[in-house]
């Protein structure tokens, strides 16, 4: 399957600098942000640098330097916000909305980290 990138998404004109956003961290790979509707009191979103629509496109296509940097990036933000589960913190969720029926708004792969309050059970 070939995936088409659009450019104009917001991720990618935050990543650009042309629309603004609460940089939580900066790696030479992945981008994070507080969402701008956050859905508990920590809700950040991480984001790969690279054009990729999905988690399964950036998981297939992606370097190993790039998936290695993401999932370091997500691990070091749950360290920084305390909610590491077993480290004083309650835990958290990632969620990677992927496609329409999902209800992906943003067509640029991002890993939602929610934490901060009781998540409840969800797995639809
Ligand atoms: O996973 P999904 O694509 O549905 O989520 C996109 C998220 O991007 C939403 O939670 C929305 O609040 C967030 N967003 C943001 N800053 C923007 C535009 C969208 O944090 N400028």
């Amino acid at each position: 399957m070939a995936y088409a990138y659009d450019p104009e998404n917001i991720f990618a004109k935050i990543l650009r600098g042309e629309i603004p956003s609460t940089k939580v961290t900066e790696t030479e790979h992945s981008f994070a942000f507080r969402d701008i509707t956050p859905q508990a009191p920590d809700h950040v979103l991480v984001i790969p640098k690279g054009p990729y629509v999905c988690f399964d496109h950036f998981a297939l296509e992606a370097s190993d330097a790039e998936i290695i940097d993401f999932n370091r990036t997500v691990g070091e933000i749950c360290k920084e916000l305390g909610v590491q589960p077993g480290e004083g913190g309650n835990g958290y969720r990632l969620i990677a909305n992927s496609g329409e029926a999902a209800v992906q708004e943003v067509p640029h792969m991002h890993v939602h980290i929610l934490a901060g309050r009781p998540l409840g059970r969800m797995l639809n």
